[in-house]
């Protein structure tokens, strides 16, 4: 399948790409796998933007489901991505590769606000911009967090790094006979209820055009491959 060549894009992570063998949390080996990816990938002489979730420390609805307010929940949410973000820029700067966080709820002390300007600044400047704090309100995700910046940023697309290796018609992990994907329109994924991102972060592509790239994370160069053109993923976009 040939891709059209990509200057800007926005990388999602889920924040489970950074918990390795674990049940949760953050183990600094695999943060350090996943960092040479991002690093191979920016090699590629891309512009880079980061968007990691909060999964893999607190969701929201895991909260509300227990008793919290659903709210509160989701600032705790938004506050993992925080820590994900920070574990990804150190990480990241071990290797020598120059990023900024820019978090949706103010926290001075620990990264810059987002400020849609600057950002574009660090990415003329070579650096890696990580986006943390979703879109920094509750009843959100960082999926639509990972379009609303990939909107604002002007990405060419929104690259969604999963553990499987696209978009299938059943999960491939409990139907051997699942079909990938190689692309998709946005309204097949909609009506269809493809779990491909959530519904207002698939929408928010649509309307603002923004092909989105599914593909496996876990396999080790696959973002590069992927970039070039090779590998195996499902984009999600337009209809000819
Ligand atoms: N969250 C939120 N608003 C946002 C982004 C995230 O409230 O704009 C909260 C929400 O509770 C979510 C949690 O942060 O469950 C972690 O994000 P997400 O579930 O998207 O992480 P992922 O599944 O990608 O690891």
């Amino acid at each position: 399948m040939t891709r059209p060549a990509f200057k800007r894009i926005l990388l999602k992570l889920s924040g489970e790409a950074l918990m390795g063998e674990g049940e949760y949390g953050i183990d600094p080996l695999t943060v350090a796998r996943m960092a040479e990816e991002v690093k191979a990938a920016k090699d590629t002489s891309l512009e880079l933007c980061l968007v990691i979730g909060g999964g893999n420390i607190f969701r929201g609805m895991a909260g509300a489901a227990k008793g919290m307010d659903r709210a509160q929940a989701d600032y705790m949410g938004m506050l993992a991505t925080v820590m994900n973000a920070l574990a990804m820029q150190n990480a990241l700067e071990q290797l020598g590769v120059h990023t900024r966080v820019q978090s949706a709820i103010q926290m001075d002390a620990v990264c810059e606000p987002v400020i849609r300007r600057r950002a574009e600044r660090h990415l003329e400047k070579g650096r890696i911009v990580i986006f943390a704090a979703g879109v920094g309100s509750p009843y959100f995700t960082t999926d639509s967090g990972a379009a609303l910046r990939a909107a604002e940023m002007k990405c060419d697309a929104l690259f969604k790094g999963t553990s499987v290796d696209g978009v299938y018609n059943a999960d491939p992990k409990k139907d051997a006979n699942a079909v990938r994907y190689d692309t998709l329109s946005y309204g097949r994924v909609l009506q269809d209820n493809l779990k491909v991102m959530d519904a207002s972060a698939v929408a928010l592509c649509r309307d603002n055009n923004i092909p989105i790239v599914v593909f496996s994370i876990r396999e080790q160069g696959n973002l590069a491959r992927v970039l070039k053109g090779d590998g195996t993923a499902t984009i999600v976009q337009e209809e000819n």
